[in-house]
């Protein structure tokens, strides 16, 4: 394992560093709770975010649950992290991008710190990528493999409950919104 400065961050020091990367929720991963569903795969395909068949972050691309379990199966170790903001209301649109933007943006920072310790861990991220702004999919491989987090959700996981059974809320009440992703370290 590569370290940084010969240290490695224990579950602490990385709350530290999620909160430092501007996240607002950190907690350990409950390992238990990755549980690979098919109803969530099933709420993929009735496409309601309107991702689906669109990203290389979301079904069909990113394979079958089998596939996910199999991926994950060499962690042991993982954490939760979510950005929450101020909305005026369950109709602000653009509070809700502006959140959800400010969530990617911490997570790709939280993500960069992690890598320096930990150089194969497994970033899920908070619904599709939104890096470039067109999709290569699927004429053309992925344009930043390295930086692209297929979703929660497309490994088949609840979010909610993923949360709720490692510690953390998914609502924090009226007018906030907040998005959750988590990395598996090792
Ligand atoms: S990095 Fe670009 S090409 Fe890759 S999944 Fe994201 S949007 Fe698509």
């Amino acid at each position: 394992m590569i370290t940084a400065g010969g240290h490695v961050p224990d579950m602490t020091e990385m709350m530290i560093l999620a909160k430092e990367a501007g996240l607002t929720h950190a907690a350990a991963l409950d390992m238990d709770a990755l549980e690979f569903r098919e109803d969530v795969r099933a709420m993929c395909r009735s496409d309601r975010c309107n991702n689906y068949g669109k990203s290389w972050s979301c079904p069909p691309a990113t394979g079958s649950t089998g596939r996910a379990k199999e991926r994950i199966s060499g962690y042991h170790r993982g954490i939760i992290v979510q950005t929450c903001g101020d909305i005026s209301g369950s109709f602000d649109i653009e509070g809700t991008k502006r959140v959800m933007l400010m969530h990617k943006k911490n997570f790709d920072t939280f993500v960069r710190q992690v890598r320096m310790f930990f150089p194969d861990c497994l970033p899920m991220g908070a619904g599709a990528c939104s890096r470039c702004r067109s999709c290569t999919y699927p004429d053309r491989p992925c344009r930043h493999p390295d930086r692209m987090y297929p979703s929660m959700e497309a490994y088949g996981l609840l979010v909610s409950d993923v949360a709720a059974r490692s510690g953390l809320g998914y609502n924090y009440g009226e007018n906030t919104m907040s998005f959750t992703s988590c990395i598996l370290i090792d």
